[in-house]
């Protein structure tokens, strides 16, 4: 009997992506289903996704709100590539509306209620197909209400039996609102109290799953530490810290689309043995945004949103020092409003030497990993990180902060061997950053051996998300046991026959 799986998310690549999630959401259940992992995944419709290629399901489904009972539609896709079933809540009131949670910098007013409607949903639409999951996976604040549903409105009923693993992606988005607003959940004002809602005063999504979800995992083993601590736990530390054990940091893979090999995106395809195609890669970018062809000179690239997450106002603030070497930096990214003017105003000033692309460009992002010679990353925190990988696998060195799931994923270059895969400095300082960036421009000039066998080094990584699947399956063995109360009846012989310790304590614990 094949283990079933439902994943919720609030988004899946390629359909609507803002970040690092929905990346997972759209590899890991092609991962899972190559394991033999019957696994579908629910996402809403939100406006301009191509729903004309999406086969309309017969029926409305009904989901309970505060309000009455929305009627909305399902739509079925596959994640490209696979057989994966993805369905699509459609229900313009929610999601028809241009951006998937708020204006830039900002916060649509009723995201409790849009995403009580998926949470809710995903439930609503498993009953109506007939698919009763051994193990629903939500991921996100997005999602939180899910593993508390199961334990409250579905109480007693089928569904109920399904175990949980909740997913944290970022601690920093937990879901907070108002106690007036528990209502909205359909939830009644007992469930506000310090073991379930509430939190500091506020209703707190995330640590109502942290406390409910049969089991829980974050995207990368250091991050799963960290946020047990006061300095990256978001205030929910003390909660993360109580389900310690029940907590896994589970590396991201990245997905098929990231190979240099075979990436329709850029110029000429290249890998950690023939490596002629990325000066071609590097030539095209150096022309696709303005800058001079130099070959010779130093290309650093960046990508991301830019939030205070991210470092970036650290990368403004070293700027000046960065471009008075001979080097070249292009930066892609959207967020802040008053980074991205400052940016802008530092490429009107220094248009030989800095290209800064404001908004978000998937086609562009691959351009920049496979172009570029060094990746800069000066992350305050990061749970996982993906674009350091992306560089790994692009031969682009990452020049990172130590902090998560960068430093599950690059190792610092030694000067005396030639080893490491990076550039890795600790303190979050404008002189930090510009000295480790001129460190890494100086081995490009100096020390080119040691640059070659860094790349090769840092090509031949293996991120595929296979190795990630198992743990996520042996995650979701230990789930049910967890639940049920007694062995699974489910058993996946490739994911239990993997080496390597694994918590199979039965104790009923969250059923
Ligand atoms: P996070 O989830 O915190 O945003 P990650 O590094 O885990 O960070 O993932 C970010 C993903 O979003 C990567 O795939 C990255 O390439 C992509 N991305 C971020 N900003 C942009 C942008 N402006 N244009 C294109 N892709 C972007």
């Amino acid at each position: 009997m094949a283990l079933k799986v439902l994943f919720v998310s609030s988004e899946v690549a390629p359909f609507r992506k803002t970040g690092g999630l929905a990346d997972v959401a759209g590899s890991l259940p092609k991962a899972l289903r190559r394991m033999g992992i019957d696994v579908r995944v629910v996402m809403p419709l939100y406006q301009g996704m191509r729903w004309h290629d999406l086969e309309r399901l017969d029926g409305v489904l009904g989901v309970p709100m505060w309000w009455g009972t929305a009627r909305g539609g399902v739509r079925l896709g596959r994640l490209p590539g696979s057989d994966v079933p993805i369905y699509f809540l459609e229900y313009n009131r929610y999601f028809d509306r241009p951006h998937v949670y708020g204006p830039p910098g900002d916060a649509y007013p009723d995201n409790l209620e849009r995403f009580t409607y998926l949470s809710r949903g995903a439930l609503e639409l498993c009953k109506a197909l007939g698919f009763f999951p051994d193990i629903v996976h939500a991921n996100d604040w997005q999602t939180a209400l899910v593993p508390v549903y199961l334990d409250t409105v579905e109480w007693f009923q089928r569904l109920h039996a399904a175990a949980t693993v909740f997913t944290i992606h970022n601690m920093a988005y937990q879901g907070v609102f108002d106690p007036g607003a528990l209502f909205i959940t359909g939830l009644g004002r007992e469930h506000f109290n310090s073991r379930e809602f509430e939190h500091f005063g506020d209703v707190n999504l995330m640590k109502a799953a942290v406390r409910r979800a049969t089991l829980l995992s974050t995207v990368s083993p250091t991050y799963a530490g960290e946020i047990q601590t006061t300095e990256h736990g978001f205030g929910l530390d003390g909660e993360l810290a109580g389900r310690g054990s029940d907590l896994h940091g589970i590396l991201n893979g990245i997905d098929e689309e990231w190979d240099p090999e075979r990436d329709p995106y850029i110029a000429a395809p290249f890998s950690a043995e023939a490596t002629a195609g990325k000066v071609k890669c590097k030539a095209a970018l150096q022309r696709e945004l303005g800058l001079p062809v130099r070959p010779d000179l130093p290309l650093l690239g960046a990508i991301g949103r830019l939030t205070p997450q991210k470092g970036y106002d650290v990368l403004a603030a070293a700027l000046d020092r960065i471009l008075a070497w001979d080097v070249q930096l292009v930066l892609l990214g959207t967020g802040d409003p008053e980074l991205e003017r400052e940016f802008a105003a530092a490429a009107a000033r220094r248009g030989d030497r800095l290209r800064c692309r404001v908004g978000f460009d998937n086609g562009l992002a691959h351009r920049i990993e496979a172009g570029s010679d060094f990746f800069v990353m000066p992350s305050r925190f990061e749970p996982c990180g993906l674009n350091q990988m992306y560089s790994l696998r692009y031969g682009t060195l990452p020049i990172v902060r130590a902090t998560g799931g960068l430093i599950d994923t690059v190792s610092d270059y030694d000067e005396a061997t030639g080893g490491g895969t990076g550039f890795v400095f600790q303190d979050l300082n404008p002189d930090s950053l510009a000295n480790t960036i001129g460190w890494a421009v100086s081995t490009y000039f100096d020390r080119p051996t040691h640059l070659r066998a860094m790349r090769k080094r840092a090509m031949q990584r293996d991120f595929s998300w296979g190795s990630a699947a198992a743990e996520y399956g042996r995650l979701y063995v230990a789930a049910i046991e967890r639940r049920l109360g007694r062995p699974s009846p489910v058993q996946l012989p490739e994911v239990l026959d993997l080496p390597g310790e694994w918590p199979r304590v039965v104790d009923g614990r969250g059923s």
